[in-house]
């Protein structure tokens, strides 16, 4: 289970908080919430896949999708074992500067080494990582409400 981020004098909020769409935006909110609750409920309109494909609640899954340096820090930092998971399901890891071609302003961008992590994968399989590592939190629950 995931530990919380603040420290135990961090001030709790309230016992129950309720995060309305289970997708990457609701969970990764859950997870935060989690910090200054006792319990977080979310609430999603679909079923979750068992596999990382497209679903009709998120019809832009199936564009391809970057996930930038920033949001995969903010992962990383809120479930630190993401990054294997994500790994081992066959996402591509590293330098986005030099794994990418970027083709800005009528030029491509050169491939020389930024300092940047990130990766690259299906918008599906990152929510299903997303929405596994929030609830493998006891205290997280997801309800369907179709
Ligand atoms: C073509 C395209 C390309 C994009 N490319 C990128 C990119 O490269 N990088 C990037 O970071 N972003 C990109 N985006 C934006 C990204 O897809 C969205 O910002 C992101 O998916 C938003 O996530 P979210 O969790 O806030 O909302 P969504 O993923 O839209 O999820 C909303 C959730 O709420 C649920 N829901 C809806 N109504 C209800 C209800 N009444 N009750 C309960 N649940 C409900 C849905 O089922 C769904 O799970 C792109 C978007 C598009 C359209």
């Amino acid at each position: 289970m995931s530990e919380k981020q603040e420290s135990s004098s961090t001030t709790m909020l309230g016992e129950h908080a309720v995060v309305i769409g289970g997708s990457i935006a609701g969970c990764l909110t859950a997870r935060v919430l989690f910090d200054y609750f006792e319990r977080v409920t979310i609430f999603e309109a679909d079923t979750p896949p068992d596999e990382a494909v497209p679903r009709k609640g998120v019809p832009q899954g199936d564009h391809i999708h970057a996930l930038l340096s920033g949001g995969a820090a903010v992962l990383r930092k809120y479930f630190p074992a993401i990054h294997g998971d994500l790994v081992t399901a066959g996402a591509d890891y590293g330098d986005p500067q030099i794994k990418w071609r970027s083709y800005m302003g009528g030029v491509w961008v050169q491939r020389i080494p930024s300092g940047l992590e990130s990766y690259t994968m299906s918008r599906p399989l990152l929510e299903a990582m997303v929405r596994k590592h929030t609830l493998a939190i006891s205290n997280i629950a997801l309800h369907v409400a179709t």
